[in-house]
């Protein structure tokens, strides 16, 4: 059921242009026509940068940075401008959540907690850092008196590129710490999902942040994408998205050695042994593979479980995928909204069909809703193999593959099992063994652990992976840092 427009915020009938050094300015290349995944009909038109936009964005928050306020205001400046867009988010949280969930197609609810929620208490926990930049006096051996200390300055214009899973927290997951760190920044969203990334633009402007401290292009990724990433005036690009364009990345920033960092893929594990609360780890593993439909860089993808308990947990999951509300993001009760487009939608059942043919059982789902809109079935493929497509590939749509595990299988065993993958995101264990639980998060190679939890992100713990699931983290105060250069000075004090 699609709503009606005038349901609809405001917002999405008026023109959505770029935000460029203060200013909402059309864009110069032909506009992206948003769809409202939950029905396949247009909600909206965005404008669309191309590479002269992006130069002149980068021109701006290059302004800002060398000769503007933004680097050197005082920190408790910055910390208060953060704090103020925190308010706004919140205070418009409603009508962001609604715009969020039309565009994705993501649960009301979830919209509003996850995505608006998140995204403030993100912008407030770096809103703190801001303060708490600081670098250290340094004991050294240089012969005589010296004083030497570090400190930590900002990296100057950063490129943000995120995708559409998770718009609004992505995009506060880069600027936060950026402008807590002093750099100014270009963020390009999605070209499925600029919308809530343009709202955020106008309350920037209405929180005061100087003219081209934040700047906000939606555009194609191989249009406004790369000439973000190719811009000689760009110091760091961060990014979140894909493997293959996470790669083509380094090759842009190669030209200036611009600092990267990079948020990827995962194929990410799931362990159930016998001793596990089988209640909770059944709810842990299906909302781990099933909630945002699948679309979740941390998804867990790979259930390896132990064959006493296999056909419980297996048959408890199935049950969730066939009862769990799939619907569209503003019909009340939905849980699982749709795929984020039709690509995605035959990129996720060419999956489901490659594990089959390669010799998988499929124990649940499968196929698509016989509704409008880009809806799939909560799918479980059973039996599969190391080498299936299915079980090396990112699916990013709710398709859980699954192994089992015998008693005579040692910890390094099982471990070298779940690091056969080419990604390192994330991992959980499910058991009530505190030893067997710290001995595989010691051996998987993983950049998130979770015992007992589907769940573990927060504004303070990194996040990040390992191998090809990325550089650097996200987070935290390392995730602060990834937007500072490190400058060591020596003072000779001798005579
Ligand atoms: P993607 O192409 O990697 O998109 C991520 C961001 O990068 C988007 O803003 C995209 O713009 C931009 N981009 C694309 N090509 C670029 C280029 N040459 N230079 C600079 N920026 C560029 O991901 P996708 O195509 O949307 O999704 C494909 C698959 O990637 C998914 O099925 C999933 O497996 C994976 N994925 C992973 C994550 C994650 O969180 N780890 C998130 C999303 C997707 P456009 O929007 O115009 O493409
Ligand atoms: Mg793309």
């Amino acid at each position: 059921m699609s709503q009606t427009v005038s349901e609809r915020p405001g917002f999405l009938a008026q023109p959505l242009h770029l935000f460029i050094d203060g200013e909402f300015v059309p864009g110069a290349a032909e506009e992206l026509t948003i769809i409202d995944p939950s029905s396949g009909e247009t909600l909206a038109a965005a404008a669309a940068a191309d590479a002269s936009d992006i130069d002149r964005a980068v021109r701006a928050a290059r302004r800002a940075f060398d000769e503007g306020p933004w680097p050197t205001m005082p920190a408790n400046q910055r910390g208060k401008l953060l704090w103020r867009l925190a308010d706004l988010i919140e205070a418009n949280g409603d009508e962001i959540a609604m715009i969020e969930s039309l565009n994705t197609g993501k649960p009301l609810p979830m919209a509003r907690g996850f995505e608006v929620g998140g995204a403030a208490e993100t912008f407030r926990y770096y809103a703190g850092w801001a303060t708490k930049i600081n670098g250290e006096t340094r004991n050294v051996s240089l012969p005589g008196e010296w004083h030497t200390f570090t400190a930590r300055e900002p990296i100057g214009v950063a490129g943000l590129i995120i995708p559409w899973n998770s718009p609004f927290v992505m995009a506060a997951s880069k600027l936060a710490p950026a402008l807590a760190a002093g750099c100014t920044v270009v963020l390009k969203p999605a070209e499925l999902t600029p919308l809530t990334a343009l709202r955020l633009a106008e309350l920037v402007a209405e929180a005061g942040f100087p003219p081209g401290v934040v700047n906000i292009v939606p555009g194609l990724g191989n249009i406004a994408g790369q000439a973000l990433a190719d811009h000689p005036l760009v110091d760091k690009i961060a990014f979140t998205g894909s493997t293959a364009v996470g790669k083509r990345l380094l090759a842009s920033a190669a030209g200036n050695l611009k600092r990267v960092t990079l948020e990827l893929g995962g194929k990410s594990p799931v362990f159930i042994f016998k001793d596990a609360d089988l209640d909770r780890a059944i709810d842990g593993a299906a909302m781990s593979i099933f909630g945002n439909t699948g679309q979740v860089c941390a998804a867990g993808s790979r259930l390896f479980v132990h064959s006493d308990v296999a056909d419980e947990v297996i048959a408890g999951i199935a049950e969730k995928a066939r009862t769990i509300p799939v619907g569209g993001g503003l019909e009340p009760g939905s849980v699982i909204g749709p795929l984020i487009s039709e690509r995605q939608r035959e990129r996720v059942l060419g999956y489901i069909e490659s594990g089959r043919s390669e010799g998988a059982d499929l124990v649940a789902g499968g196929g698509v809703l016989s509704r409008s809109g880009f809806f799939i079935e909560p799918t479980i493929l059973t039996d599969t193999r190391p080498d299936m497509t299915v079980v090396r590939e990112e699916i990013f749509g709710t398709v859980l593959v699954t192994q089992t595990f015998d008693d005579d299988v040692t910890v390094d065993e099982l471990a070298a099992r779940a690091n056969d993958t080419v990604y390192g995101l994330s991992s959980s264990v499910w058991t009530r063994d505190v030893t067997r639980a710290l001995r595989m998060t010691r051996r998987i190679k993983a950049g998130n652990v979770r015992v007992n939890s589907a769940i573990g992100i927060d504004p303070n713990m990194p996040f990040g992976g390992f191998k090809q699931s990325g550089w650097g983290k996200e987070n935290g105060r390392e995730g602060l840092e990834a937007y500072t250069e490190v400058k060591a000075v020596a003072v000779n004090l001798n005579d």
